[in-house]
This record gives C-alpha cells, structure tokens and sequence, in this order.
C-alpha cells in the first residue's frame, strides 16, 4: 500500500480523498492553486503545495506543476478526482512515466473508453448492450448513408468520436437535412476536438439515465455495485441521483450488471469505473464510459456499505479486489442532491462569502463538503458547494429525510438551488419514480410558459 498520495483535485472531491487517505493510514498532499490557499482540505492535509494561479489552465491543468509537486514531497500516487486531468490519457501516462502510480485505470485504457466509437466497439464484443447505429466511422458516399439512417430509423443522432460534454451532437429528424447537419458536426467536431470522425446511431426520445458502478482489479476480479438512476439533470448536468433505480428489477440488474462486469475483464480495467446507459421501454442503451470517481458515487456507498474510494486506491497499489459479487447486497435508498452555489431558477453562478452555514443531521444524513461559515465560493470553479445525502429503509423515508435535510440546511450570503431542490422533492412525477432526462427542462419551461 502506498505511504503517501497527491491529491490533484479542489473542492469537495478533494476532501473526501482525503478521508479515505487518512483512514487508510496514507499520508496526504494537497495541492491547489492561489485562489484555494485557505481550504478546509489544504490546512487537513499533511502537506500542500500551491501549483499556480485561480485559472484552472495554470494550476488543475498544470501537469509539470502537479508532477513536480509529487516529486518534492515523495508522493507515490496521484489521485486525479473527478473533473480537469481526470481523464486526460497523456496525464496518465506522464504521472506513471514519472514513476508515480495513477490512480485509476491504465492510460490505454483511458484512451480506448475516451473514443467513442472504440469505446462502444469494446463494449458491443462483451456483450453489453449498445445504441443501435453504424459500426464505426460513417460511409462517405451520400447513398449509403441514407440507407444507414433509413434502417437505423428516424430520427437519428449524429455524434463526434471525440466528443465530450454534449458538444459535437446533432439529432436529425428527417433525411433531407442528413448530409447538411452531418457536414456541419464534421465542422463543429474539427474545430472542437482536432478530430472530424463522426458516428450515428439511433435517437432515444424519453431516455432515463441509469449507470452501473463498477469495481475491477487487474488480476481478473470484477464487481458491480447497482445501478444508479440520474435522470434530474439540466442541460445535461445532474442534479439528483439516486440508487437504486426505481422499477429496475434484480434480474436487470444482475443481467446488465453482469455484462460490465464481463468488459472490465476484457479490457483490464483497473479501479472505479461508471458505465452510462441510456434507458428507454425496459431497455438499456450504453453511451460512455467515465474512467474515474463520480460526483454521485456516495449513492452507491450508502446502499451498499463499501467505500470506492479506498477500493479504488487499494487496487490501484495493485492488491486485489477484497469484494466478491456475493458479498455486494443493496440496504435501502439513497438519495443526493447537488448544492450549487447558483441562483434556484435562473441558474446563474453566485460566488461569493458564505455568512452563515448549517448542515444537516440525524438519521440517514451524509453530508460531503468542503465549505465553512466565512467560506468564500471561488468564481474561477464549478459551483458544486455540498452533496446532500439522505439514506431510507425505503425509497419513502429516503424522500421525507431528504425534505428535512433540506429545511434544516442553511447557507447564507450567496444564492444556492436549495429552493429548487425544495420544489422537486414534492413534485408529484419524481415522487413516483423513473421520469426522462426531459423532465426537469420540460417543467423549467412549462413554469416558465405559465
Ligand atoms: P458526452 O461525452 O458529451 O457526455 P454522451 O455520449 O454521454 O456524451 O451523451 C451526452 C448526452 O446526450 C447523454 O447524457 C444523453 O442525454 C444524450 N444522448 C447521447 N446519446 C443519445 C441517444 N442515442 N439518444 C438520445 N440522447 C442521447
């Protein structure tokens, strides 16, 4: 087991690595840049180094700077977070050609999932579902593209293989606009990304959004933890997830489940690893997958009671996975709500001091963050400020902690999206259970409308 790791990461991620650093025994560095001098996590951590400036370009994406932080404070591994390097492939391979352990997968491994087009490939010969679409690049001759769209079904999606935070997407309902639109994501996608390869596949209408949580070491162990429903998003963002998803049965999930689990092994994979799936009429879709640590992961350890965090450090130091499928069984719901520092309804960002702040408690309550009373929200980062977490025998209680949670949370000097959260845990289609990726910027507008 490694004696010290570097933390290239802020905020809250930073924080909850962190702990599972501290409680693994391994000492810490923080690193961070001008602007984040003062956090809670870099006065906790054993060590710190500031790695540049409040922009992002010169400190988180700093990749000379983070290694030779590593160099000078003889850390062995580097944990990336979620988010900046996390991954970035040359990032990886730098960290392991500068002798460090990256803690995380491979980085041949993070370039194979980065592509998509070779991402859904390994993913299609394990046997995980896929999105029905072209195998690969698209033809360029104009008559058999049609004929590709024509069996694929109207409307389609054309999709760049390098894309990345939904740009490089375009839905094409009808065949005269085909080529048009196609040459356009071409354009778009070169400029984006220096890479013009494009892809097609079906469009799901009123797709949720569910992903399996994986665990896999590089000696051929392999778990999945569930399934995570994280449908609540706006412009593509998340806002609530939860686990597990409502309506999927065991039989799904043990069925989807297992065909992650069966990629894992086929490509290596070492660490945490989510597979994104889109869900539509009892089916599953896969879309990407992120090669890293997610936001949401707490869901998942609420329910199931294992820490990802220290499994992913554990078998990135090379030991083997300590968890067998047997041992894996889902307690209850979970339920998280991001607190963003942005306005409730008009989303725009409010950084600034924080004057009063009150976390919730009690039963069932987890709170992961890293601000403070007199805490000031940086305006050069995400505005990620807490997740609120809530733990129920049943999805019910989960949901009526969680509205308690949140009358009893108090953050004070800058705006949050409490009062939206407030509105969306009594609305009556989330309470049921299982709406679409629309639903929440369907009733952002219709609210709107009225
Ligand atoms: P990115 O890397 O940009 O996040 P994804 O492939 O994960 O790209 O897709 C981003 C989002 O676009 C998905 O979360 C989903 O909302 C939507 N999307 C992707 N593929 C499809 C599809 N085939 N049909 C409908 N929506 C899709």
């Amino acid at each position: 087991m490694f004696s010290k790791i570097l933390i290239a990461n802020r905020g809250e991620i930073a924080l909850r690595v962190q702990r599972a650093c501290r409680e693994l025994g391994i000492k810490t560095v923080a690193v961070h840049s001008e602007a984040d001098a003062d956090a809670k996590y870099v006065m906790l951590a054993d060590e710190s180094v500031c790695i540049g400036p409040a922009q992002s370009q010169g400190s988180y994406l700093n990749i000379p700077a983070i290694i030779s932080a590593a160099e000078v404070t003889g850390a062995e591994a580097i944990h990336p977070g979620y988010g900046f390097l996390s991954e970035n492939a040359d990032f990886a391979e730098r960290v392991e050609n500068s002798g460090f352990v990256f803690i995380g997968p491979r980085p041949d491994t993070i370039r194979l999932m980065g592509d998509k087009i070779s991402a859904k490939a390994a993913m299609k010969a394990a046997g995980v579902p896929v999105v029905p679409g072209s195998e690969g690049q698209l033809p360029d001759d104009p008559k058999a593209l049609k004929t590709l769209a024509e069996s694929i079904g109207y409307p389609v999606l054309i999709k760049a293989a390098a894309g990345g935070g939904v740009r490089g997407m375009r839905v094409v309902e009808r065949e005269e606009d085909l080529l048009g639109f196609l040459n356009l994501t071409r354009t778009e996608a070169r400029s984006a990304f220096g890479n013009d390869t494009v892809y097609m596949e079906k469009y799901l209408g009123q797709p949720r959004h569910i992903e399996i949580q994986v665990l896999s070491d590089e000696h051929g162990n392999a778990v999945y933890l569930g399934e995570r429903d994280c449908s609540m998003q706006r412009r593509h963002q998340k806002i609530i997830e939860e686990a597990p998803a409502p309506g999927i049965t065991e039989k799904m999930r043990a069925k989807v489940g297992g065909s992650c689990v069966e990629a894992c092994k086929r490509i290596k994979y070492r660490g945490a690893g989510t597979f994104e799936f889109l869900y539509e009429n009892g089916a599953f879709y896969f879309i990407e997958m992120n090669t890293r640590v997610q936001v949401e992961h707490p869901v998942t350890e609420l329910i199931t009671g294992i820490d990802i965090v220290q499994e992913q450090i554990r078998v990135s130091s090379g030991e083997h996975l300590s968890i067998r499928q047997k041992d894996v069984a889902l307690r209850g719901h979970a339920l998280e709500c991001r607190i963003n520092a942005e306005d409730p309804f008009t989303f725009v960002p409010s950084p600034g001091r924080i004057t009063q702040y009150h976390v919730p408690g009690g039963p069932g309550v987890r709170v992961d963050s890293h601000v403070y009373q007199n805490y000031f929200v940086p305006p050069y980062y995400d505005s990620l400020i807490a997740k609120l977490l809530t733990h129920g025998a049943t999805r019910e209680q989960a949901l009526a902690r969680m509205r308690i949670a949140l009358s009893e949370m108090v953050v004070e000097g800058i705006k949050t999206n409490i009062p939206l959260h407030q509105q969306l845990l009594l609305d009556k289609a989330f309470m049921a259970g299982g709406t679409s990726i629309h639903y929440l910027e369907e009733k952002l507008a219709s609210e709107k409308a009225s």
